[in-house]
C-alpha cells in the first residue's frame, strides 16, 4: 500500500497512485514499505535482459498488478522502441568510470524509460480502480518530459494529453519536437513563464475541487505524467538495478559499493537511485549535480532550501528548476516518515519560499549525498574535454554531471567505480554542443547538427533530423494565469 507524504493515514494501492498522480491534499504517494531484494536475488538478474530486470523491480512495488500485466507492459515499452535494442546500456569510459546512456529511446532523452512504460500501465491501473472515466494527462515540462509523454500517450484509448512548456525556456529541437507532435488526443501550449510557473499551475489544477467536479461531470479525470506520479519513478529504479548487474558483468569489485552521479532538476532521477540503494543495490554516494540553478546544491550543503533567487535560463534547460518536487519524498524518508514534519516544511516553502532542516535530518542528507554545481562555461569546457580526452560526445545535462563527478573525485579521491548518468542525446542541444567543440555560434539547430555530425561522425537520430520536414501543429501560447482556462477550453 501507498501513503501520502502529507497524510500518513492514507493507504491506497499502487494502481490508484498511478491514476491519481498526486494525493488530494497535495502530498506525493510513497510506498508504505520499501521492498528489498533478498540474498542472491539481485545477482540472479544478471542472467536476464533489461526487460526481465525491469519486471523484477516493478513486481516489488506494483503488487496489485499481475505478473502478466507487468510483463506485457514492459515488453511493449522496451521492445523495438530503443535504438540498438538496449534501453540502458552501460558504457565504459575509462578505468572505473562509466556512463549510463539513457537516451536511445524515441525522443532521445531519459524520460522515455518511464514514459514508454507509464502509458501501458495507466489503462490497466484505471480498470483496476473501477474507473470508467477518460483520463486527461496534464504535463508541465522543462523540455523533455513533454515530448516523451506525448509520444507515450499519443492515441492511447480513453486518454488525452495536454502539455505546457516555457516558451523561452526549452531548446529549439525540444520545442519543435512538441509543436510537431502527431496523434489525435494531444494538445501542446507554450506559456509565458518558466517551468516552476507551469508546474505550480498544473499542480493547482490537480488539487482544485471545482475543476475536478466539472471534469467528472464530463466523464473525465486528471492524472499526471510528471515525476510526481509514482508510476513515473518506479521504472527509473530499474536502470540502476540493471547498471549494477552490468558492473558485475564488467568484472568490477563492488565489495565497497559504487557511486552514481545524476544531473538533477526535479530530483526524480536521483531519487530513483536512492530507492535502488534501499532495495539492496550497493550504491555508496549519490552525487547530485546541478546547473546554475543550484538550489539543491545549497540545500544539501547548508540544510537551507531557498528558492528566493533569480531563475537562470541555462544551456541545460531541462534542469532549470527552483522548486524540486521530488525532494519532498526524500525529506519524508529522512525524517522517519513524519507527515506532519513534511507538511510543515512544504507549507513554509509555499508561503515564505524557504525552509530549513536541522539535526538528524540534515546529517542524513549529508551522509547520503555529495552535491555540486556547474555553470554554463564549465559545462562547455566539460563537453570539449570529455570529447577530447575520452572520445565521448555528451549533451549539456550529462556534462553537468560529468563536471560534478570530476569535482567529487578531486575532492575525495574515492576509488570506487563511478557511474555518471547520461540523460540526453547531444543532438537535442546541438548549438551548445557545437559551440563547446568549436567556439562557433550556429544558432540554427539543424545547421549546428550537420556541422557537429561532420566534425564528430556521431549519427544524428532520425527522430531529430525528420523534425525539419514535419508540419507544426501547435503554436498556442498563453500566460501562466491562463493555464487553467486553456485546459478547460480544450476539453
Ligand atoms: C529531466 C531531465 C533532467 C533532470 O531530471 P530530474 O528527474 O528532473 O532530476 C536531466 N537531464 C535531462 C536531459 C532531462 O530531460
Amino acid at each position: 500500500m501507498y501513503k501520502s507524504t502529507r497524510d500518513g493515514s492514507l493507504a491506497v494501492p499502487s494502481a490508484e497512485t498511478i491514476v491519481r498522480g498526486i494525493s488530494p491534499e497535495g502530498g506525493l504517494f510513497v510506498p508504505e514499505e520499501i521492498p528489498r531484494f533478498g540474498p542472491g536475488e539481485l545477482e540472479a538478474l544478471r542472467e536476464l535482459p533489461y526487460t526481465g530486470r525491469a519486471v523484477a523491480v516493478l513486481r516489488k512495488y506494483l503488487t496489485d498488478f499481475t505478473g502478466d500485466e507487468l510483463s506485457a507492459a514492459v515488453e511493449g515499452a522496451y521492445t523495438g522502441t530503443f535504438e540498438g535494442g538496449r534501453p540502458a546500456p552501460l558504457r565504459s569510459i575509462g578505468t572505473g568510470r562509466y556512463i549510463l546512456e539513457l537516451w536511445h529511446g524515441p525522443t532521445c532523452a531519459f524520460k522515455d524509460l518511464a514514459l514508454q512504460l507509464l502509458p501501458r500501465l495507466m489503462p490497466v491501473a484505471s480498470r483496476k480502480t473501477g474507473g470508467e472515466a477518460d483520463i486527461v494527462i496534464l504535463v508541465a515540462t522543462s523540455g523533455d518530459t513533454g515530448k516523451a509523454a506525448l509520444e507515450g500517450f499519443r492515441d492511447v484509448e480513453h486518454t488525452r494529453i495536454m502539455v505546457f512548456y516555457p516558451e523561452n525556456g526549452v531548446s529549439e529541437a525540444q520545442k519543435l519536437q512538441m509543436r510537431t507532435q502527431r496523434g489525435g488526443n494531444v494538445y501542446v501550449c507554450g506559456i509565458r513563464g518558466n517551468f516552476d510557473d507551469a508546474q505550480t499551475a498544473v499542480k493547482n489544477i490537480f488539487t482544485d475541487k471545482d475543476t475536478a467536479a466539472a471534469l467528472s461531470r464530463r466523464g473525465m479525470r486528471f492524472s499526471s505524467a510528471n515525476s510526481i506520479n509514482w508510476g513515473r519513478l518506479v521504472p527509473q529504479i530499474a536502470y540502476y538495478v540493471s547498471a549494477y548487474c552490468d558492473l558485475l558483468d564488467a568484472g568490477e569489485d563492488l565489495s565497497s559499493g559504487f557511486n552514481v552521479a545524476v544531473p538533477t532538476g526535479n530530483f526524480g532521477n536521483i531519487l530513483a537511485a536512492y530507492y535502488a540503494k534501499r532495495m539492496g543495490v550497493p550504491i555508496n554516494r549519490l552525487i547530485c549535480a546541478s546547473n546554475e540553478n543550484r538550489v539543491l546544491t545549497d540545500f544539501l550543503t547548508t540544510g537551507v532550501y531557498d528558492r528566493r533567487r533569480e531563475f537562470r535560463a541555462t544551456l541545460s534547460p531541462s534542469m532549470d528548476i527552483l522548486i524540486s518536487s521530488n525532494l519532498e519524498r526524500m525529506l519524508y524518508e529522512l525524517c522517519d516518515r513524519d507527515d506532519g514534519y513534511v507538511t510543515a516544511r512544504q507549507t513554509e516553502l509555499r508561503d515564505t519560499g524557504r525552509f530549513a532542516v536541522e539535526g538528524t535530518v540534515r546529517e542524513r542528507f549529508s551522509g547520503l549525498f555529495y552535491a555540486g554545481s556547474c555553470d554554463d562555461s564549465e559545462t562547455l569546457a566539460t563537453i570539449a574535454e570529455t570529447y577530447r580526452e575520452r572520445g565521448v560526445l555528451c549533451d549539456t545535462h550529462t556534462a553537468v554531471a560529468m563536471n560534478v563527478s570530476e569535482k567529487y573525485l578531486a575532492e575525495t579521491g574515492d576509488q570506487r567505480p563511478l557511474v555518471t548518468v547520461s540523460t540526453a542525446n547531444p543532438y537535442k542541444f546541438s548549438p551548445a554542443v557545437l559551440r563547446a567543440l568549436t567556439g562557433g555560434d550556429v544558432p540554427d539547430s539543424f545547421a549546428a547538427a550537420e556541422k557537429l555530425n561532420a566534425l564528430t561522425g556521431a549519427p544524428v537520430p532520425r527522430a531529430l533530423s525528420e523534425l525539419r520536414s514535419l508540419p507544426v501543429r501547435f503554436s498556442d501560447v498563453c500566460r501562466r494565469d491562463e493555464i487553467a482556462a486553456t485546459v478547460t477550453a480544450h476539453l
